[in-house]
């Protein structure tokens, strides 16, 4: 993990030279963030408000987080599931094989759940002899193309293209190469239908968990979540303990803000609420249902100055709306979760000294807080975590030297001044008449990539000045 969170400038770069990623991310991003606009331009009330209820029920649940917990394995456990408390990765890999060897599984059929991927569920579960097979068409193809990570929170495989995918299901399902998405949509469904019958267990990830009924709710639109959560004689959910919402009201409200955040929809094509196991009257459902909730680094920012962080309901529109990774894409932030919330959520979970790019990789445009359907101050969190970087002495000693001094320089404004007239001097030195500079003999890496703008005109403190004195 250390070694994957901290070179994000090495896979930035290699990200920026791979011209087919960055057409597969253009599209991507055309698509994301213009159907998200639609949606809220559309909605009949006012997506503000909304954005304000959905925040005030996080921000409830997040103040009595134990107290919902409570209240959700009680009304679970009388629905007749199984509620089982995982601190970390390893105690989740622990749960999850204990459950399938106690079942005699020999293959589970998987919906997408982030947490697994925090766990390295997969790797656990092969090890443990017990064949995983990711149902999300986005996870299957990561899967078949040799275990890939996502690139998306909501579209695993954005990064792929349609003829990658077909080159992919020719070669790995050994059948005609086909080019139409329904086509392939088809193929792949004949071959997850036969892995859905014959898999002992399903495991899926949770939208949300609701208080007041003991309930885990699905929020998917390629139905695999229903045939993962019914069709399998064992159900294991494993999802974070910061899921819970108090009540199905909350649910609904947070059901307005989520799919058209996401994906630009109304509402998304399958929402299941399942409620314990198969009961005498049901068609179907599980003999056997399990709660892993899981911890991993989230109850320590209960009460904590990132708080926050925990309101999010996994969207994807920071990251959609991110022009850093509009332009390099997921993989580069070398973990779980990529874009302005992977950039906080890493850092906390991993440990700051583990992620020390991923703050730095925003512009701070704070396009991610504009969009954030529970308003995220996601561009205050990254500086907040530069500042701990800082405080900590992580970030490089030219770094922190340069930035000592224009502290000092700040706090003396006849110094600054003088100071700042002579760094301009030396930059209209460096542009040669020109209004662009090339080559900035101190920090060469900004100009590695693109130009830097020489100055113009006055400084703002002679702009500022001349206004004052007109006005008076
Ligand atoms: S931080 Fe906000 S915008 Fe980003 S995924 Fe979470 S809820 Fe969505």
């Amino acid at each position: 993990m250390r070694s994957q969170a901290m070179f994000f400038q090495r896979r930035a770069g290699e990200a920026l030279a791979d011209a087919r990623l960055r057409r597969n991310l253009d599209g991507l991003r055309d698509k994301f963030v213009g159907m998200r606009a639609r949606a809220v331009a559309n909605y009949e009330k006012d997506f503000e408000e909304l954005r304000d209820a959905g925040a005030a029920i996080r921000d409830r649940v997040l103040k009595d987080l134990d107290v919902w917990l409570e209240l959700f394995e009680e009304k679970a456990t009388a629905r007749g599931a199984t509620v089982l408390w995982a601190r970390d990765g390893r105690e989740i890999c622990g749960h999850v094989v204990a459950i399938a060897r106690r079942h005699g599984v020999k293959k589970v059929a998987k919906s997408k759940s982030m947490l697994s991927e925090e766990a390295q569920l997969n790797v656990a579960l092969a090890a443990a002899g017990i064949e995983p097979v990711e149902t999300d068409l986005g996870e299957y193809i990561l899967q078949i193309s040799g275990n890939e990570p996502p690139s998306h929170i909501l579209a695993p495989a954005a990064h792929k293209n349609l003829d990658e995918v077909a080159d992919l299901f020719a070669d790995k399902h050994g059948k005609p190469r086909k080019t139409e998405i329904p086509a392939l949509t088809r193929e792949a469904r004949e071959v997850l239908r036969e892995h859905f019958l014959t898999a002992g267990m399903g495991i899926s990830g949770g939208n949300f968990l609701i208080a007041e009924t003991g309930s885990v709710a699905l929020v998917t639109n390629e139905g695999n979540g229903r045939m993962v959560t019914t069709l399998p004689k064992v159900h294991v959910v494993v999802t974070g303990i910061e899921k819970i919402v108090p009540t199905l009201e909350d649910f609904a409200t947070l059901m307005r803000l989520l799919p058209r955040s996401a994906t630009g929809q109304d509402i998304s094509n399958y929402v299941s609420v399942c409620t314990g196991t198969r009961g005498a009257d049901d068609a179907d459902g599980p003999e056997h249902t399990y709660f892993v909730l899981v911890d991993n680094g989230r109850a320590g920012l209960v009460g904590s100055e990132f708080q926050e962080m925990l309101r999010c309901i996994r969207c994807g529109a920071c990251m959609n709306h991110c022009p850093v990774y509009q332009t390099v894409g997921g993989h580069a932030y070398g973990w779980v979760y990529p874009g302005p919330m992977g950039s906080v959520l890493t850092s906390l979970y991993t440990g700051i000294e583990n992620a020390l790019d991923l703050p730095h990789a925003a512009t701070l445009c704070n396009q991610c807080g504009v969009v954030c359907p529970v308003r995220i101050p996601l561009a205050e969190l990254q500086r907040k975590l530069r500042e701990k970087q800082s405080e900590r002495g992580l970030r490089p000693w030219p770094e922190r030297a340069a930035l000592a001094a224009w502290a000092w320089l700040a706090q003396r404004p006849a110094l600054y001044a003088l100071a700042t007239k002579l760094g301009v001097r030396y930059l209209n030195r460096l542009a040669g008449g020109a209004d662009r500079i090339r080559a900035l003999g101190l920090a060469p890496g900004w100009t590695a990539g693109r130009d830097f703008p020489a100055p113009q005109g006055r400084t703002f403190k002679e702009l500022y000045k001349t206004r004052q004195e007109r006005k008076a």
